[in-house]
């Protein structure tokens, strides 16, 4: 089977590669499946989970948003964060998840509904993660 580089970088550094048969995505647009040789493009990313199919296994990594590049033997990956199953804290997130959703029950006027919205997704993402859920 044929692989293609994926590589996934965040401004901190590089967090992910390896060669892989497949990346699935979910784009803004929706899911995405990017095999070798795909043409190139560019897509922007959603809060997610990025899929690294392998030969005989699926690595998972959680990416906050972000930007994919396809050249036929390389995906890049450019995310504000991202993070692979044994990186994420489960408890964190579950912490974060949880003030979150306290956040969007407040019915405060000084609470940043988007933030907050945004913040749980994160949470719910990396806690998918750990499940091996997507
Ligand atoms: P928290 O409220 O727990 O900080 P957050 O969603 O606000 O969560 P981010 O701003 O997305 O956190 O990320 C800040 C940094 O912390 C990034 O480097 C990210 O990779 C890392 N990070 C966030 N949550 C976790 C986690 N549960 N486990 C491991 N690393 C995490």
């Amino acid at each position: 089977m044929k692989t293609v580089k994926v590589s996934v970088v965040t401004p901190d550094g590089p967090v992910y590669e390896a060669d892989v048969e497949m990346v699935v995505t979910r784009a803004q647009s929706g899911e995405l499946g990017i095999l070798p040789g795909h043409i190139p493009m560019v897509a922007p990313l959603q809060i997610g989970v990025v899929r690294m199919k392998k030969a005989t296994n699926t690595e998972l990594v959680a990416v906050s948003g972000g930007f994919l590049e396809v050249r036929p033997d390389q995906v890049t990956i450019l995310a504000q964060t991202a993070e692979t199953a044994e990186q994420i804290d489960a408890r964190r997130a579950e912490e974060a998840k949880q003030r979150a959703e306290q956040r969007l029950q407040a019915k405060q006027d000084d609470v940043d509904f988007r933030r907050a919205e945004l913040s749980l997704k994160r949470a719910i993402n990396r806690l998918n993660v750990t499940q091996n859920k997507y």
